[in-house]
């Protein structure tokens, strides 16, 4: 499987490391509401076709990226920087980056 990553190109899978579902929204960090972070941890959805999921390109420009990929065909029809498309401004925040 190659991911084109928007940096470098298309590299193969194995310069990539998955970094998650990226359909989730991480609870405030300051929350205590118990059923908001059990289901951030533990309820996942087992998607047949399209999925947001982040990558890391750990073996090139070390960029954070998204990838929409089919889990049936493991066909990618998007690929971005994680930081523009808004999912990790709130880890950004609690770095003191920018939002
Ligand atoms: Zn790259």
């Amino acid at each position: 499987m190659l991911i084109t990553c928007p940096y470098c190109g298309p590299r193969d899978l194995s310069e990539y490391t998955y970094q998650g579902d990226a359909n989730r929204t991480r609870p405030d960090p300051a929350s205590t509401d118990k059923d908001a972070w059990y289901s951030y941890v533990y309820e996942r959805v087992n998607t047949a076709g399209e999925h947001r999921e982040f990558w890391q390109h750990s073996g090139g420009c070390r960029s954070h990226l998204l990838v929409t990929r089919s889990t049936l065909t493991h066909a990618i029809s998007f690929v971005g920087f994680a930081r523009e498309h808004g999912e990790l401004k709130h880890q950004e925040r609690r770095k003191g980056g920018k939002a």
